[in-house]
Parts: C-alpha cells; structure tokens; sequence
C-alpha cells in the first residue's frame, strides 16, 4: 500500500503554509527511515494562529447548535472517507498495525458524529422557579483553546479534544507531538475541506517546551486540554495555576490487572494479552501490572508465557502482525533501560527482554514477561509504556486491593473473574478511572475517561466532555416587576 505525504505545509490561521519553525522528521520507526522533515511553527506562527483563533471564534461561538453541527457530521464524514490513507499516514508516522490505525481513524469519525449529536440535543437548564424569579443556566464557550496530544494515539486524542471544543463554540489549536506529526496535518485538511471558517482551527506541530509552552502561557488561551506524560501534565498545571486556566489532564498509568482463581482462563489470557501488548504497550491504559491469586499462579503465568510466546511481532503493514515496532529507536532504548534496572532489581524474565531476530532495522522489542519483583520495585511503579508486563502473585481480595491501589497512578484496571458480585467490589475499591470487568480495552465514546491521582484531571468523552469546553452562566430574571424593600426613598 503507497500513498505520498502531504507537502508539509501546516494550517495557520486558515493558511495553507510552511512554518517557520524548526524543522521536524517524522520517522518510520519499524523500517528505520524516514518519512518526511518539514518545519514546524514559530512563535509567529502560534501568534499569527492566536489572532485569527481569536477573530473567528465569535462568530463561531454565536452559531446556532445544529449549524456548528453541521460542520461536525461533514468532518465526520470526510475522516470516514479517508479512512485508508490516515490509517497509512498513521502507521507510518507510529509504526502501529494498520489494523489498529484504521480502528483510530474510525474512531475519529465517530468522535467528531458523537459531539455533533450531543451538541444537537443539549439543553440549557431553566431552575426551579424561586419566588421571583426565573433562572437560566447557559453554558457559553470559553474562546481560544490549546489541545496538546502525544504519538501513540494521535488521531483518536486529536479528536477527543478538537471535536467538543469545536462543538462547544471554541477556535482550537492543535500541538501533536513531534514524534507523531504527519496525521494531525491530514486532520487539518479534512477540517478544511469540510468548510470550516478561517482561523477556527490552526494546526501547530513543534517541540513541547517552545510550541507547547508558548501556547500554554498565551494570555489569550483559555484553557489547556492536554495527554502526555505526568511530568509534562505537573508543568502545565502550574503555569494554568499562575494564570488560573482551567486545565484537563490525560496522563501516564501503570494499572492493576487481577486474576482470580475462578476466572475463565482462556478468555483472562486473551484479554491480558490485548490489554498489555496491543499498541507495543505504548498505552496509557495498557494492564502493566498482573496481579494473579496465588492458587493458579503458577499454572496461569506459564500457559500466559506461553500465549506470548505465540504472539506475532512484525511490519505493522502484515495483516497478522500483532505487536509492531515502538515509535522510535530512543523509546525503545528507554524500554530497554527499565527491564535492565527490573533484572538489577532481582526481576526475572519469563519471556521476551530482548530485541526480536530478523527485524533489525526496526525499533521492535518483544513482549516481555518478568515475574520475582516486588510492587514497590520501580518497575512496578513507573510507565515503561512498552511491551513488559510484570507479574506477582496474591493471596486474597484484601491483598490484591491493596496492592493494586499501592501506586501514584490511577487510570485503569482490569478484573477477570466469574464471581460478579466480587468483581463490582473490586470495582469499586480500586482508584481508577476506568475499570474493564472480564475484557479490557474497550471503549465507549459516550462513557467518560480520565484517571485519579498521577493519572490526571477531568474527564473526556461522554456528554458531559461538551461541557469541559465551555463556562456556565446563571441569569436570575425578577418576574414580578416589584421593588426591592430597599426602595425606602419617599
Ligand atoms: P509527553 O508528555 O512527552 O508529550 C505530550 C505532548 O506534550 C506532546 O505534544 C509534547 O510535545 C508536549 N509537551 C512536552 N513538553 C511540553 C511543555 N513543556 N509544554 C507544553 N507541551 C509540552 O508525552 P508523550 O511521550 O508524547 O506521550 C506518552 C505519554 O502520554 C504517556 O505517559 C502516556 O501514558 C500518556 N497518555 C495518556 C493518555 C490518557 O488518556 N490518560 C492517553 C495517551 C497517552
């Protein structure tokens, strides 16, 4: 499959140009090369997109919800009919399977049909009468807000942001990350071709602490939505803090998966090996810590060390590849660095931990399996973000929450067992954002996401995730035309 990149001239404030930034080279991670170097945008350029961000938004915000709608279902549609090419600009851009690009690309369209409807069918509330008096609450939109994504799921976080701050009334500028620059430009052009007003949406590749920070810091941006790592999210926080902007937060994880005894094995061992090594582990979300009950420990983890085994690591171009190669050789280094430090801590690896044969020029690494460490070793407490899953036995309900919880990070968590009363225990015990109960993975875009403690703030998707991207107004209207008792003067 062949198509070309784009001329790598980058939407700003509704201008097709070059930036004037530094250059960025977007790599093919899994064959070593590389797929285009053009230059990101300057601080002119994000001034030059804030300003027409700042003229358009307006008469954006003042459209009629079925109007800005309208231009929703069309950039739907127009990522539904480029499915192909952004699934391959994104496989190429991220060395993900195109299996799993196509499914992000899809996802888009269905973010952007999603927020169009919940923008249709919003109500403003009118509050219980109180006397006197009748009050509205409206929801205005906030203006010009910065969206900054990172490479491993650039077109479904692109998404996840553009489309209810678009829908909400806003002008969004766009940061990916410079790993994963290529999709977002093919975003912009469909946003374009969908008829967008001018300068609504500006698209600004460049490195985090020019391009990002710029952003962040503007005056006239009225809100971050950021995913990226926890340490970039705390930085961005305090700057919002400085200027009191409100923030949301997508950040790192390293969530729990139990197994208990009762479990149904096969359907556990799929789902942990989808939760673990789909997207190479360079998931937010992906299940990094095994917790399995101590009675089938032994037995589970072999037939697990087994499944893994089998598992298919090659060109994300080959239809049966499952586990492709990570984004970059230097990710990859830094993958490698941790299950290092893992075996220094006394890790041992069961499988994988090592470099696969016969896919030198890539960045591949195998799914790696490392068994004998303890939940305070850092391997279990930091993001690896690659395929490596730690495994450790536990003995009973008040030990697994315990350590499952016994981390900074909040974001997710998977239950396998057939005792469902047990399992919404669980469910409810464990700080997560988001809890898969026999599956893992899944993902509704009208159920909201987000994560507790390390893992962020606020929620996306869902309804309510219109509503991160506006402020709410109260109006009090006084009905009865009386004076206050105030009114005193003769
Ligand atoms: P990152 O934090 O390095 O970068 C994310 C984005 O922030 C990039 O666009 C980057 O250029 C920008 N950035 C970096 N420094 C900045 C600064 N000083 N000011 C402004 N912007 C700056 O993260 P990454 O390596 O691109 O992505 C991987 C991380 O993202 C992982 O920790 C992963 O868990 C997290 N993630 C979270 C979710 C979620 O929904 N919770 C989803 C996907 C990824």
């Amino acid at each position: 499959m062949s198509h070309d990149f784009s001329n790598g001239h980058l939407l700003i404030g509704g201008q097709w140009r070059a930036g004037k930034g530094a250059p960025i080279t977007s790599i093919f991670a899994a064959e070593g090369t590389e797929n285009q170097t053009f230059n990101g945008a300057s601080r002119e350029d994000v001034e030059e997109a804030i300003a027409a961000a700042k003229a358009a938004q307006p008469a954006w915000g003042a459209l009629k919800p079925h109007e800005r709608a309208s231009y929703l279902y069309r950039i739907s549609e127009g990522i539904s009919a480029n499915i192909d090419r952004i699934a391959w600009v994104q496989s190429r851009d991220t060395s993900k399977t195109l299996a799993e690009t196509r499914a992000l690309a899809a996802s888009a369209a269905a973010t952007f049909r999603y927020f169009a409807a919940v923008l249709e069918t919003s109500d403003e509330l009118l509050t219980v009468p109180r006397g006197d008096y009748t009050t509205l609450s409206v929801h205005e939109p906030l203006g010009v807000v910065a969206a900054i994504t990172p490479w491993n799921s650039p077109i479904a976080s692109d998404a996840q942001k553009v489309a209810p701050a678009l829908a909400a009334g806003n002008a969004v500028l766009l940061k990916p990350a410079s790993w994963s620059p290529l999709v977002c430009l093919e975003l912009a052009r469909i946003i374009d071709e969908a008829g967008l007003p001018k300068g609504l949406f500006s698209v600004l590749p460049g490195s985090g602490r020019e391009v990002g920070n710029l952003l962040v810091e503007h005056p006239d941006i009225a809100k971050v939505s950021f995913t990226g790592g926890t340490s970039t999210g705390k930085h961005l926080a305090r700057i919002a803090a400085d200027k009191l902007m409100p923030v949301s937060l997508e950040l790192g994880g390293k969530s729990p998966t139990i197994v208990f005894e009762d479990c149904d094995e096969d359907l556990a061992i799929a789902g942990i090996l989808f939760g673990i090594f789909s997207s190479s582990g360079q998931s937010c979300i992906a299940g990094s810590r095994l917790f399995v009950q101590r009675s089938i420990y032994d037995r589970f983890v072999d037939r697990l060390v087994t499944a893994t085994k089998a598992l298919k690591v090659g060109h994300p171009f080959d239809a049966d590849t499952q586990v492709s190669s990570l984004v970059h050789a230097d990710h990859r280094a830094s993958v490698e660095g941790y299950v290092a430090m893992a075996l220094e801590d006394g890790g041992r690896v069961l499988c994988g931990g090592k470099r696969p044969e016969g896919l030198d020029a890539g960045a591949f690494y195998e799914p790696t399996i490392i068994a004998d460490v303890a939940n305070t070793d850092r391997i279990c407490r930091e993001e690896v973000f690659g395929p490596v899953l730690v495994v450790m036995p536990f003995d009973d309900e008040a030990d697994v929450i315990a350590m499952g919880n016994d981390n900074e990070y909040g974001l997710a968590c998977g239950i396998w067992s057939r005792d469902h009363v047990k399992c919404q225990r669980i469910a409810r015990a464990i700080k997560a954002g988001t809890v898969w109960i026999n599956t893992y993975k899944q993902f509704s875009i009208s159920t909201p996401f987000g994560g507790d403690g390390a893992s962020g703030i606020g929620r996306e998707k869902g309804r309510a995730g219109l509503r991160a991207y506006q402020s709410q107004k109260s109006i009090y209207e006084d009905m009865s035309g009386r004076p206050h008792p105030w009114a005193r003067w003769p």
